[in-house]
């Protein structure tokens, strides 16, 4: 009997097959792993399967866990994917090689000054409120602009656009205006696509999709 496909074979082969129908390379799409809630038990398979980039929505749980997987494993990426508090940021400047979710002048501030503090520019994907749900974090589109030339003034790297669309809603149209944001903008990445979605984000042109679920099973 042929052995199952592990989730992570799952979503890999997903991927592919999405970038070889939008005509893509399956390099130009990063998989970020949302490891939050799962403890280093279910992240080590993960990693001894050869998957290296992971991301977490909390920087106190984080701290908590990744420390001792990276002294198993040296060469990981750790993404912050959740709202991130000002007073947080020299520790997330400490710990993550990218953040997705820069969504407001204060937190420019903030990262500004943490990243010279802590003597790393860490790259960064600013948080648009693509459906205009403030609950969710983002900037609004009408404000995006702005916090653009802030973040550029302010000399944080930014590689692209992120959203979390709605939910229960067909996705395309607001993974179609974040690209088009981004192009109008300048800005290369895009930051979209989660376990219900990423397929269609892929074919939208997400460079990075966080896919949590899909690979650790649902959350409580
Ligand atoms: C939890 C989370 C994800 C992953 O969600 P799944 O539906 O489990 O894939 C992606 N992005 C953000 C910002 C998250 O908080």
């Amino acid at each position: 009997m042929e052995k199952a496909d592990t989730p992570l074979q799952d979503v890999e082969a997903r991927i592919a097959k999405a970038c070889k129908i939008a005509g893509r390379q399956r390099s130009d799409v990063t998989l970020v792993a949302i490891s939050k809630t799962y403890d280093s038990d279910a992240i080590i398979p993960l990693i001894d399967e050869g998957h290296r980039t992971f991301g977490e929505n909390r920087v106190q749980e984080a701290q908590g866990k990744w420390p001792a997987l990276r002294e198993r494993h040296g060469d990981i990426a750790l993404h912050m994917v959740g709202q991130l508090q000002s007073n947080k940021a020299e520790d997330a400047a400490a710990l993550f090689d990218c953040i997705h979710a820069l969504d407001r002048p204060s937190l420019v501030k903030a990262l500004g000054k943490a990243f010279d503090k802590v003597g790393r520019q860490v790259p960064c994907f600013i948080q648009v409120d693509i459906g205009e749900e403030e609950q969710k974090g983002g900037v609004a589109i009408k404000q995006l602009e702005a916090l653009i030339a802030q973040a550029r003034d302010a000399d944080i790297p930014l590689l692209g656009l992120m959203c979390v669309p709605p939910l229960e809603v067909e996705p395309t149209p607001y993974f179609a205006l974040l690209s088009k944001l981004a192009q109008d903008n300048g800005l290369a990445g895009l930051s979209m696509g989660m376990s219900s979605d990423f397929e269609t984000a892929v074919k939208l042109g997400a460079t990075h999709v966080r896919v949590g679920s899909a690979l650790f099973g649902a959350r409580d």
